[in-house]
């Protein structure tokens, strides 16, 4: 992103005269009460990171529609992690590019001691033809950024804008993350948050807290959502498949048909979620395809169905799986043949937001958006990889509302419709800014 030719010496001239002004005294503790070391850090400048983001907004949405008209596939994004790492070096900060493919990991040193905080952006897009008749349609036939990363990578990026011409007095250390394939790499490859993390993410520099955020076409525009704990469920996909014995429709008996044993497990699967698993845990067990056949009078050889398991808590997860393996072997034993159940693609383990991390992060958001607009949202069963970096240190991911029901701007992500409100793009940096800022300010133990 391109700074606007007056905004550097806007924000020198007012980091400038913070600079100059004297220093809040730290804290004398009592003679009596056990000695700590606790820096007392400035406020965040809500006042200068508003201004700032606000005085972005029309960059925010040219790069927004930039990325929106050229929308690449996971471990595709040459174009978008180029351009995203040259704009990075634009604005002075370190950059690592590539890492993970196509991603790009950006360090911005604060100018006062504090922690370290990463935040995420994912950039891919999904194959999806754009039905939108608007200026900065896709030019990609098929590919659509459909799940809103064009404004996450936007806002991201926007944070690093607004946080570097602050960075004499920003606290600590803001790692940026820009990473490819979160929709999941393609067949054979790997990706996403994992391969972030192998090639040093959240290690190098270690990072004591990752924040990110999603757009929610369920949010209108202005509001922030949030939830502790669980925000965004756990997915695994499962094959399953039933060993037949071919021979002629007409003698059954000759053969072994695995098709009524693929509806008996059907059955039978269902009451995993509905008697044997804990109902206050919501979790989800979907058949999305079933395949076996290949004409009306031939017994099939075979039956596979792929499906997807969603559950929001890891033991629930591990104990549904369980159950699944000993009712596929069980069903497919009472019809005497062999059925088997195959963990296959990229899995993600619920989205959970720390508690703690949570808590703290509150009041910077309603800072950043006002009381009113800062909502706490149920969790989805749809799932996020940011639940892998989630689970390497502590996390925080928001929801962005990006709903416009008088403009129109209302379908669900993954659709060919799919629209944001780009009006939400200065808040989503605003929320971002004002968080990171916040957490880098705050005492080394509070999250470890
Ligand atoms: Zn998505
Ligand atoms: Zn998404």
């Amino acid at each position: 992103m391109r700074r606007q030719p007056s905004s550097p010496l806007v924000l020198l001239l007012a980091a400038c005269s913070l600079a100059a002004a004297p220093a809040a005294p730290a804290a004398t503790p009592p003679a009596s009460a056990p000695r700590q070391t606790v820096t007392v850090a400035p406020p965040a400048p809500d006042d200068r990171i508003h201004a700032a983001a606000e005085a972005l907004a029309p960059k925010l949405v040219e790069l927004r529609r930039d990325l929106h008209m050229h929308p690449e596939l996971g471990n595709r994004e040459t174009r978008t992690g180029a351009l995203l790492a040259e704009r990075l070096r634009a604005l002075g900060i370190e950059v690592r590019y590539p890492v993970a493919r196509t991603g790009v990991l950006a360090v911005l040193r604060g100018g006062r001691p504090g922690r370290t905080a990463a935040l995420r952006a994912d950039i891919d897009a999904l194959p999806i033809q754009e039905t939108n008749d608007v200026p900065y349609k896709s030019r990609v036939s098929g590919v659509k950024h459909a799940c809103g990363h064009d404004g996450h990578a936007t806002i991201v990026l926007g944070v690093a804008e607004v946080l570097s011409g602050l960075r004499s007095e920003l606290p600590g250390t803001v790692v940026f993350l820009f990473q490819p394939a979160e929709e999941g790499p393609p067949e054979g490859e790997d990706g996403g948050a994992l391969l972030m993390m192998k090639e040093g993410a959240l290690i190098d520099p270690p990072v004591d807290a990752v924040f990110g955020l999603h757009a929610d076409p369920l949010l209108d525009a202005g509001t922030v959502g949030w939830a502790t704990g669980p925000i965004f469920a756990s997915s695994d996909t499962f094959r399953i498949t039933v060993a037949g014995k071919s021979t002629h429709g007409a003698l059954p008996h000759t053969g072994l048909d695995p098709i009524p044993v693929a509806a008996d497990l059907i059955e039978a699967l269902q009451p995993l979620v509905s008697r044997e698993t804990d109902a206050r845990s919501p979790k989800i067990l979907t058949i999305g395809t079933i395949q076996g056949g290949s004409r009306f009078n031939i017994i099939a050889d075979k039956v596979s169905m792929d499906g997807t398991i969603r559950t929001l808590d890891e033991a629930v997860r591990i104990d549904l799986k369980t159950r699944m393996d000993r009712t596929v072997r069980g069903i497919a034993a009472a019809h005497g043949t062999t059925a088997t159940l195959a963990w296959i693609g990229a899995s993600n383990p619920a989205l959970i937001n720390d508690a703690a991390l949570t808590r703290a992060s509150l009041p910077a958001l309603r800072r950043a958006c006002g009381s009113d607009h800062v909502v706490e949202v149920p969790p989805q069963m749809a799932a996020e990889d940011f639940a892998h970096l989630a689970r390497r240190v502590p996390g925080f991911y928001l929801k962005l509302g990006v709903r416009n029901e008088k403009r129109g701007i209302t379908a669900m992500l993954h659709t060919a419709a799919f629209d944001l409100d780009e009006a939400a793009l200065p808040l989503g940096v605003r929320a971002l800014a004002n968080v990171v800022w916040d957490f880098n300010a705050g005492p080394a133990s509070e999250t470890r």
